[in-house]
């Protein structure tokens, strides 16, 4: 049997928005293509004199909408299907938040833990350095994503000023986003996705009449987006009853405190082995937890055939990209699981990376409270957006959420016609 990708999740998933909805069939050619696909193979001295190769890729998917956009991704199991898939889902997120960006996704394939701080930096630039004119501040902007950070961000813009001419380097500081404030990142920068989450889970819990104080939850991966997600969600009065890393899951029945967990993995290297207040369980066990709320805010594929029935939650609040595949999306479908999909629940990111790039552009620095009103208005309306597709079209959110997002690109494809 031939092995599917998760870029045969997102073809499905496409190829079910596209029919409900009668997506015109000249463009849904078009996106059915990814537009450019870049592979390099580069060389990087290692700490003990020698050479090691590295292969990555940066896939941009559509720019009709704007400048490409999306992360980096810095993991062993990187390679051409998974990025395609990633930068796919970029471009559907930025139509849906109506935010003027295309969809693009890049990484390197490697265990960034094997490696020293220094060997770290020299791949980042290295990498940035081979991709040169692939990306740019108006044409392909990259930002963090799994085992990238604001440090890699900061290697970046600085590798990539450095081939500038000395007079064009302030105008292309928002070649990337997600950078260190003091590198000119946006306040809110590095919760955003977390805080995105939260919002689209207040939304939802709105509509619901469901009152998030005393409500349970539990979240796998426990990096940016988890551990943001957690902390922010405890400020409700609610409860995280367990949590999973690539170290282990723990439970605790009585909960677990976010802002104490987060600490100690600051200072550790994993959940499991040795934080003294939760017990460790198995992976089956941990997606079996009875609880209000899953928020899976690490990898794909991990909500499937086999694990959708064992869920025991009211709502899946996708922080992670394409954490649910078909399959399981029939499943809780059928279960009657709300999902709030990765395209909408997890866009908080892109936004804000948004307004960097717009801070960046005019110079300015807006406060806190400016970054998340603006973003939760942004968000929100995608939220409506959505949710008053699934009415009009009867059917799940995540259809619904590519109507929205494939209705506002063919627009754009009829207006301005296929040159020449
Ligand atoms: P991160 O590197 O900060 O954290 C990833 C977490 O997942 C870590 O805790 C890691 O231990 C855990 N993990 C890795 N493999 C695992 C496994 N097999 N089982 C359980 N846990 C595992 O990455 P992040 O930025 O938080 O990204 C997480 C997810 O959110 C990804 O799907 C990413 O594409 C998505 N996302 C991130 C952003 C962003 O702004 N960073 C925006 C949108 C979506």
């Amino acid at each position: 049997m031939k092995k599917t990708s998760v870029y045969d999740n997102v073809t499905r998933q496409f190829a079910k928005a596209a029919d409900l909805m009668k997506l015109d069939s000249e463009i849904r050619k078009i996106l059915a293509k990814t537009t450019n696909e870049v592979v390099v193979n580069f060389p990087v001295k290692m700490d003990d004199g020698r050479i090691e190769m590295f292969t990555g890729y940066r896939v941009q998917h559509n720019n009709a909408l704007g400048p490409y956009k999306g992360g980096l991704r810095y993991h062993p199991a990187v390679e051409i299907n998974e990025v395609r898939a990633l930068a796919t889902w970029m471009t559907w997120k930025s139509a849906i938040v109506n935010i003027p960006f295309g969809g693009a996704k890049g990484g390197i394939q490697f265990d960034p833990s094997k490696y020293s701080e220094s060997e770290l930096e020299r791949i980042t630039r290295r990498f940035t350095f081979t991709l040169g004119s692939n990306i740019g501040p108006e044409y392909d902007i990259p930002a963090p994503d799994v085992n990238t950070n604001a440090q890699i961000m900061a290697w970046i813009v600085d590798t990539y000023l450095s081939t500038m001419p000395a007079h064009e380097r302030q105008a292309a500081v928002h070649v990337v986003t997600g950078k260190p404030v003091e590198s000119g990142g946006s306040i809110g920068r590095d919760k955003a996705t977390g805080q995105g989450v939260v919002f689209t889970i207040e939304e939802w819990a709105g509509e619901k009449n469901f009152d998030l104080k005393g409500a349970t939850y539990f979240v796998q991966g426990f990096g940016n987006v988890g551990s943001w997600a957690s902390r922010l969600l405890k400020a409700h009065g609610s409860n995280l009853l367990a949590a999973e890393d690539v170290s282990g899951a723990i439970f605790n029945p009585d909960g677990i405190d976010p802002d104490d967990l987060y600490e100690y993995t600051q200072k550790n290297k994993g959940l499991v082995g040795g934080y003294p207040k939760a017990e460790p369980v198995d992976h089956d066990t941990f997606l079996a937890t009875k609880a209000d709320i899953f928020i899976p805010a690490a990898l794909e594929n991990q909500i499937t055939v086999k694990t959708a029935p064992t869920l025991n939650v009211k709502l899946v609040a996708e922080g992670a990209n394409g954490p649910t595949d078909p399959e399981g999306d029939a499943i809780l479908q059928e279960r009657g699981i709300d999902v709030l999909p990765d395209v909408l629940c997890n866009a908080g990111g892109v936004i804000v990376s948004y307004f960097e790039w717009l801070q960046n552009k005019r110079s300015e620095f807006w406060n806190l409270e400016e970054v998340d009103g603006k973003m939760r208005r942004k968000l929100v309306a995608g939220y409506e957006r959505v949710r008053d597709t699934a009415r009009e079209y009867k059917t799940d959110w995540r259809t619904a959420a590519y109507i929205v997002a494939l209705t506002r690109l063919e627009t754009v494809y009829k207006e301005r016609g296929i040159f020449p």
